[in-house]
């Protein structure tokens, strides 16, 4: 099986055609999609419309939740604020009605999906650091688990479930193997806000007979996806970070 993870696509839609091209060359023949459709970027309707043309099983990312009013954005930045009350008046009824039905988390006998953390996976923590990855991992029933909403790739692996000693691969580009491990939390990065310093395109795959786990970049049209950011009327601060990565 060649298991292609999507992530924290943010409605740039430019990027996400750029990497859907790329997974096809790969030959994925799974699609898993970590949350975060929404949210920042020009185009959440027709992100929409991809991920689920491609059967992407999909999880709740907390600017989809938000989207739905299931997450106070009070909590939000400024620009993210903005951006969901934009995204809120743009979105189509069958949008709200997608994305009430993702549940939180995926459970499949080989990986799970979720958004953010596994350890209360309904607070949207974050996996940055090795003491969350522990804390992600303890909950991990499946050899495998894909999350996002950090936009930074990483790989954490445990030889076996409890074992302490932790591998972590935090790199823009990712070729590892899992081997001779039981428990690996992948961090897929972000396709459409990348905040690893690396402006490409994130996205996860994995060869589940090689056991192999792959981060790739892809580059992508930048200044269209920044042009209509700007023509849409959303935060300047919004289109900049893209060329930055940041
Ligand atoms: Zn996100």
């Amino acid at each position: 099986m060649r298991i292609g993870i999507l992530g924290d696509i943010h409605a740039n839609l430019e990027a996400l055609t750029a990497v859907v091209a790329a997974m096809r060359n790969d030959g994925v023949d799974t699609w898993v999609q970590v949350g975060d459709i929404v949210g920042y970027g020009p185009e959440p309707s027709a992100c929409i419309d991809l991920v689920r043309e491609l059967g992407c099983l999909t999880c709740l990312g907390n600017h989809d939740a938000a989207a739905l009013g299931l997450l106070d954005i009070a909590y939000f930045n400024n620009f993210a604020r903005q951006a969901m009350v934009w995204t809120r008046a743009h979105l189509r009824a069958s949008d709200f009605e997608f994305l009430r039905n993702l549940p939180l988390v995926i459970q499949r006998d080989e990986f799970t999906v979720v958004h953010g953390s596994l350890h209360l996976p309904e607070q949207y923590g974050y996996v940055i650091s090795s003491v969350e990855a522990r804390e992600a991992l303890d909950q991990q029933q499946t050899r495998l688990c894909f999350v996002g909403h950090s936009h930074a790739p990483a790989v954490y692996m445990r030889r076996t479930p409890n074992a302490t000693e932790l591998v972590v691969c935090p790199q823009s580009e990712i070729e590892i193997s899992y081997r001779d491990h039981e428990r690996v939390l992948v961090n897929v990065g972000s396709v459409g806000q990348p905040r690893d310093e690396d402006p490409r395109a994130a996205y996860g795959l994995v060869d589940t007979e090689q056991q192999i786990v792959h981060v790739r970049r892809v580059p992508y049209d930048i200044a269209a996806v920044q042009a209509k950011i700007r023509s849409v009327g959303l935060p300047d601060v919004l289109a900049n970070r893209l060329s930055l990565g940041v």
